[in-house]
C-alpha cells in the first residue's frame, strides 16, 4: 500500500528526476508537473516509469494553468521547478519572476487541496552572495544581500523566492508545513541526455573546452544525496519552517581536475592542468560575458556547514570524489564526452 501522494514540480529536471525515483523506491504515490505534456513521454522514458507509476499535469510557472489539477489530493508537494540558467540571461526578471510567482501559485494551490508540507528547493545561492568583509563559512542564518551588485540574477531569483515563500507561508500557510534544501553545487551521474546546467563544469572539463583552470571553488553535493534530503525533509516531523544547506566537500577546479585525472586516467586527457592566473581571467571577462559571471568568484572562498542539515534531517552525503567520477563516467556512457 501506498504511503501517501506527494506532487513533484518540474519532473523533466535533473534533482526532480532523482526525488521521483528515491520517493517511489520509498512506497510514496508519485505524480509530477512539467511545462508541456509534450515531453512527458520522454521524461517517463529517462526514469524507465509508465504512465500509471508518474502521472504528468501541465503546469508552468509563469501561469495558473494546471496547478489545482496538479496538487488534488496530494499529501506533500516537492516544489524543484525553478530556471537555471546556463548562461547570461537577457534581464534578472527572467529567473525572478518565475521562481518566485511560480513558487507562490504552487504555495497557494497546495494549500487549497489541503497539503500537509511542501518541501521547496531554494540554494546556496540564497544564502552565500554579496556579503561584505571576509565572511567565508556559511550557515542557515545567511541570506544573500539583494542589494549587493555581487550578487547575480540567479541568486537574487532563488533569494526573492524563497524569502516571498515564507513570508507567505507566515501570513497565509494556515498550517501548511514548508522547509527548504538549500544544496550547493549538485552533480552526479546523469538520467538522460537532457541535463542540469550545473553539471556543465565536469562536461567542459572533459570535453577540453576550457583553457585552464580558474582559482574558482564550490561545495560539491551528490544529486542522490540531495534527493534523500528532499525525503528526509518531507517525513522528520517537527521541522516545519526549516532550512537546511546541503553541501559536501568544498574543492577547488583544480582539485576537481587532479581527481578526474587520477581516475579516469586516459578517458581525462583533456582536463586542463594548467592554472589561470587572476589577471588572465579578469582580462578574458572583458570579451567574454560568461566569464564576467564567475568573477566575484575568483580567490573567494565559501564554505557550507551542513552541520545541521546532518544533524535534524539525518543528512549523510557521500565522498565527493566518489561523486565525480560517477558523474564523468555517465557522462562518457551516455556519449556526451568525446571519445
Ligand atoms: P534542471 O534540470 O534545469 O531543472 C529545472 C526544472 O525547472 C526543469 O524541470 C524545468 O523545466 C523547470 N522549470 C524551469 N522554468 C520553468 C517554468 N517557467 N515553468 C515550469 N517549470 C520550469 O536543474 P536542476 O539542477 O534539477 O534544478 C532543480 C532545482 O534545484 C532548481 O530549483 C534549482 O534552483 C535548484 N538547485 C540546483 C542546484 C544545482 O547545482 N543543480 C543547486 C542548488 C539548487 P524544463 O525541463 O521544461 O526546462
Amino acid at each position: 500500500m501506498s504511503k501517501g501522494k506527494v506532487l513533484v514540480t518540474g519532473a523533466s529536471g535533473y534533482i526532480a528526476g532523482y526525488v521521483v525515483k528515491a520517493l517511489i523506491a520509498d512506497g510514496w504515490s508519485v505524480s509530477g508537473t512539467i511545462r508541456s505534456l509534450a515531453k512527458a513521454d520522454a521524461v517517463r522514458a529517462s526514469l524507465g516509469l509508465t504512465a500509471d507509476q508518474l502521472p504528468l499535469t501541465a503546469a508552468d510557472l509563469t501561469s495558473d494553468a494546471g496547478w489545482a489539477e496538479a496538487t488534488a489530493g496530494c499529501d506533500f508537494v516537492q516544489h524543484i521547478a525553478s530556471p537555471l540558467p546556463t548562461g547570461v540571461v537577457k534581464t534578472d526578471d527572467d529567473l525572478i519572476v518565475p521562481a518566485r510567482d511560480g513558487a507562490l501559485r504552487l504555495l497557494r494551490a497546495a494549500k487549497t487541496a489541503g497539503v500537509k508540507r511542501v518541501v521547496m528547493t531554494s540554494s546556496v545561492a540564497a544564502m552565500y552572495y554579496g556579503m561584505t568583509g571576509q565572511h567565508q563559512t556559511y550557515t542557515e542564518a545567511d541570506w544573500s544581500n539583494l542589494t549587493s551588485p555581487a550578487t547575480g540574477a540567479y541568486a537574487k531569483s532563488k533569494t526573492i523566492a524563497e524569502r516571498a515563500a515564507r513570508d507567505w507561508i507566515a501570513a497565509e500557510g494556515g498550517g501548511m508545513e514548508y522547509c527548504t534544501i538549500n544544496p550547493a553545487l549538485v552533480l552526479g551521474p546523469v538520467l538522460g541526455n537532457d541535463f542540469s546546467g550545473s553539471l556543465l563544469v565536469i562536461t567542459k572539463m572533459l570535453n577540453g573546452e576550457l583553457p585552464g583552470l580558474p582559482a574558482i571553488s564550490f561545495g560539491i553535493c551528490d544529486v542522490r544525496d540531495i534527493a534523500a534530503a528532499h525525503l528526509s525533509a518531507m517525513t522528520t516531523p517537527g521541522i516545519d519552517g526549516g532550512r537546511f544547506l546541503c553541501s559536501g566537500e568544498y574543492l577547488s577546479m583544480a582539485d576537481v581536475a587532479a581527481i578526474l585525472k587520477s581516475r579516469l586516467a586516459d578517458k581525462a586527457k583533456r582536463v586542463p592542468t594548467m592554472k589561470l592566473p587572476n589577471f588572465l581571467v579578469r582580462v578574458s571577462a572583458l570579451f567574454d560575458a560568461q566569464v564576467k559571471l564567475v568573477l566575484p568568484e575568483l580567490g573567494r572562498t565559501r564554505v557550507g556547514d551542513a552541520s545541521h542539515a546532518r544533524a535534524v534531517i539525518g543528512w549523510n552525503p557521500r565522498p565527493v570524489a566518489e561523486t565525480i567520477v560517477d558523474t564523468a563516467r555517465s557522462l562518457i556512457a551516455a556519449g556526451l564526452v568525446k571519445s
